[in-house]
C-alpha cells in the first residue's frame, strides 16, 4: 500500500499517510491538529471538526475557511 507524506497546513510538520483514502483522519504529530483527507489525488487535507462524529462528508470543498 502507498504511503504519502504531506506537510501540515498549520505547522508544516510532516504527516505520514499510510494507504490514504478519502475520509481518513490523521493527527499531526507536531501540533496535534486533526485533519481529514478530502481528496487523494491531488492530496488535500481539511480540518476534522468533530472526531466523535463518524459521518464522512463527501463535500469536495476547495475553499479554505478564513
Ligand atoms: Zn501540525
Amino acid at each position: 500500500m502507498a504511503t504519502l507524506v504531506t506537510a501540515c497546513p498549520i505547522c508544516e510538520g510532516l504527516i505520514e499517510l499510510r494507504d490514504p483514502r478519502k475520509g481518513l483522519r490523521v493527527e499531526c504529530p507536531d501540533c496535534q491538529g486533526l485533519w481529514m483527507v478530502t481528496s487523494v489525488s491531488p492530496l488535500k487535507l481539511e480540518v476534522a471538526l468533530d472526531m466523535e462524529n463518524e459521518t464522512i462528508r463527501a463535500d469536495p470543498s476547495d475553499e479554505w475557511p478564513r
